[in-house]
């Protein structure tokens, strides 16, 4: 309770903000209702947002019109932003209201590689052939964050109800490159309760360690030096990077085997040299090590790290490496899912067109994955898989060991896809993403005021987070203090595309929908044989 007693202050006015919130937590059920008339309002904007960040496709840590574009629409609706945060010029919080309790929202805001696509067309049509493209579908989260605050603010002001919302971007998250220096910076260290969203397929929440298909990582560039020489000529005088390289993965082939079942780790090697007729002077490879927990992750990297000395060893050149990232697995709160949870039961599944089943269905066909539409019911929340066996990283993972959070799955995608690829990028500007996208603000601004209203609640929030999660596992951050963010990364590749992805920036003065601006007809599939 301490929280809430600060803030109330001392005297009388412990009892005047305790008689607001019984007040206001009677009208909660009619707030909530106003909340999603209001975000329904907000359809138009909630698309244009969607479908506007879509055209940006914007690489990690490039997030620059991304930025600019959120912001501005933030300040121009009385949010205050701050800007450049951890040292991450694409990062910046925009605050709202004064007081406790503090409700953080935050969502990803950057595209995949080579993810370029044409949205509504159900077989891979890039937009611009190898640029990057949102093949995750982070260009929706936003829409639902900031459409979520801007009801919020609303029924704030216009109920009087105390309390501060902030919005952060999830920066360069597809390489896990922002949040650890987030937390590292303080930046939720006067947060409350930490709402993030992501989109998927399925309207869901979860909490503790989920579905068990999450893993933590650290991710580490290596680079190995050696001596140029000409490769036919003198040879003997060359010490080979790229032999430092491939006896590195050699290595981590053979022990791979003798790695515990829980663990995935995966390299590409992102220099190999300059030409064949040249000894290579430098090379250089990039690891991801994934484990479940901080201990095993931090015992792979350090596998990792002997791996790279020895190949060193072995071919005469020196290494030395650069933390890229790093997560911690998520765990998140049980009493906000549980929250939350009612709250998508409440909205429930989006209306899906025959367009938009039509669409998801060929797309399945067309990449041989099991052909079953979109999803129409809501998962249950699940008590967390006992015998976890990892997955795919976010590093969401380190907010959540710093302040209780949950991620809100909201359906804006379809099922059965790969990940990470075109595919993940069809239904990323069409009804299905525009729709699941309202249908996520709804549940925000519900979760946000149940937390807003009930202080108990937000107690209860911390006493879950205290004395269960964080009771026996303490989070240490895997950056050391040398480490800094790779700002520079994705900028060469992010130059490159520019020009070309720049005429294809979505207009929303001339069009209503960005289907309509590439003149692209709803849905677009191969003909039936
Ligand atoms: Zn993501």
């Amino acid at each position: 309770m301490k929280k809430w007693f600060r803030i109330a202050g001392l005297g009388s006015a412990l009892f005047l903000p305790g008689l607001l919130f019984a007040q206001q937590s009677t009208e909660l059920p009619a707030l909530k209702q106003d909340a999603v008339t209001e975000v329904d309002r907000l359809q138009t904007f909630t698309q244009q947002m969607v479908d506007q960040i879509f055209s940006y496709s914007e690489l990690g840590f490039q997030e620059v019109e991304t930025s600019r574009y959120v912001t501005g629409i933030l300040e121009k609706n009385g949010f205050r932003v701050e800007r450049g945060l951890a040292g991450i010029p694409t990062a910046w919080v925009a605050t709202y209201g004064s007081g406790k309790p503090v409700i953080a929202f935050i969502t990803d805001l950057d595209c995949i590689p080579r993810a370029s696509q044409r949205p509504g067309v159900a077989y891979h049509d890039p937009m611009v052939e190898g640029a990057p493209g949102h093949g995750e579908g982070h260009n929706s989260g936003m829409a639902v964050n900031v459409t979520a605050a801007l009801v919020l603010k609303k029924l704030m002001e216009g109920h009087k109800i105390a309390g501060t919302i902030k919005i952060f971007p999830g920066v360069a998250e597809e390489i896990l490159g922002s949040k650890a220096f987030y937390v590292r910076a303080g930046l939720f260290k006067d947060v409350d309760i930490v709402l993030g969203t992501h989109v998927w397929h399925e309207f869901s929440t979860s909490y503790g360690t989920g579905d068990g298909k999450w893993s933590g990582l650290v991710s580490v560039q290596y680079f190995f030096h050696g001596k140029a020489a000409h490769a036919a000529g003198a040879p003997w005088d060359g010490r080979s990077a790229l032999d430092g390289v491939s006896l590195m993965n050699a290595g981590w082939e053979f022990r791979r085997e003798h790695l515990r079942l829980q663990q995935r780790s995966h390299y590409v090697i992102i220099n190999g040299g300059d030409q064949p007729n040249v000894v290579p002077s430098e090379a250089a490879v990039w690891y991801y090590f994934r484990e479940l927990d901080y201990p095993h992750i931090k015992s792979l990297y350090e596998i990792g790290n002997t791996m790279a000395d020895a190949a060193a060893k072995m071919s005469d050149t020196t290494v030395d490496r650069k933390l890229v990232g790093s997560a911690w697995p998520p765990f998140f709160n049980k009493v906000i899912a549980e929250a939350q949870q009612k709250n998508i039961e409440t909205v429930g599944m989006p209306k899906w067109s025959e367009a938009d089943q039509t669409l998801a269905k060929a797309l399945q066909k067309e990449i041989s994955a099991k052909v079953e539409g979109l999803k129409e019911k809501i998962e249950p929340l699940k008590e967390p898989e006992k015998n976890p066996i990892g997955g795919g990283s976010d590093d969401v993972g380190d907010i959540s060991w710093s302040v209780p959070m949950v991620y809100l799955m909201y359906p804006a995608n379809i099922p059965n896809l790969p990940g990470h690829s075109w595919a993940n990028a069809v239904s990323m500007a069409t009804p299905i993403a525009h729709k699941g996208s309202t249908a996520g603000a709804k549940v925000q601004a519900m979760t946000a005021l149940d937390f807003l209203l009930q202080p108990e609640l937000v107690k209860q929030a911390w006493d879950y987070f205290r004395n269960v999660q964080t009771k026996e596992i303490h989070y240490e951050s895997f950056l050391a203090p040398e480490d800094k963010p790779m700002v520079e990364m994705n900028k060469e590749k992010m130059e490159k595309f520019l020009p070309q992805l720049k005429k294809y920036y979505y207009d929303p003065a001339k069009y209503k929908s960005y289907l309509e601006q590439l003149g692209i007809s709803y849905p677009t599939v191969k003909a039936q044989p």
